[in-house]
């Protein structure tokens, strides 16, 4: 099983909590209820380091995790949760958007988009964000072993029109060893998986 290391460190209402020592940071970011926090659960070998969320869309904080490989996660807040009152969203836009445009140790970032619904407007909108902002990304398809083969396949057609894809299961543990190649590439910090 692959396992990162993966510590909780804190959570972020603004940019001056960040971290300052330059490390590299992949951020993970993706709808409210994608899997996000049983992703990074998965990769931390299946320890609880990031809570699955109870209340989707009323937290506003990046939550920084550590890594035992030189590089840090940032567990962005989820979007599209309908019920976010309007002035949440806006302050999710200019929070998130400045991270994403502006963070300089910022390397890449996993867009998570449920494989059962690859095409949704606000994950295309943010792939074309990421896109623009032209740093790496990958799109992570999430839940895939709720899907069958014919099935995935088809989404993992649909959501090549947003990026590259890696279709990945926090059950199965599918597709987390090509996320791990990802990240260390990414982050070039040399992630070794197994065992
Ligand atoms: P978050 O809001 O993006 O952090 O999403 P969570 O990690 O809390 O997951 C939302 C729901 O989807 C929970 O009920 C999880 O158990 C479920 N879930 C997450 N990942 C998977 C997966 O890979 N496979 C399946 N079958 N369910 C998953």
């Amino acid at each position: 099983m692959v396992k990162l290391g993966i510590e909780f460190l804190k959570s972020c209402p603004g940019p001056e909590g960040l971290p300052a020592d330059g490390l590299p940071e992949v951020a993970f970011i993706g709808r409210s209820n994608v899997g996000k926090s049983s992703l990074i659960n998965r990769l931390a070998g299946g320890r609880k380091v990031a809570r699955t969320s109870s209340r989707p869309g009323c937290t506003q904080y990046i939550n920084i995790f550590t890594t035992s490989r030189k590089f840090y996660i940032a567990d962005l807040p989820g979007y599209g949760f309908a019920k976010a009152p309007e002035h949440l969203r806006r302050q999710w836009i200019d929070w998130i958007g400045w991270y994403l445009r502006e963070r300089k140790p910022l390397r890449g970032t996993i867009l998570l988009v449920d494989a059962r619904h690859p095409g949704l407007e606000n994950d295309l909108s943010m792939a074309q964000y990421l896109m623009e902002g032209g740093k790496p990304y990958i799109i992570a398809l999430t839940k895939s072993d709720k899907l069958k083969r014919g099935k995935l396949a088809a989404s993992v057609r649909v959501a090549r029109e947003m990026g590259p894809v890696i279709a990945v299961s926090s059950v199965d543990g599918s597709g987390m060893n090509e996320l791990c190649k990802w990240l260390a590439d990414t982050t070039a910090a040399g992630i070794s998986v197994g065992s």
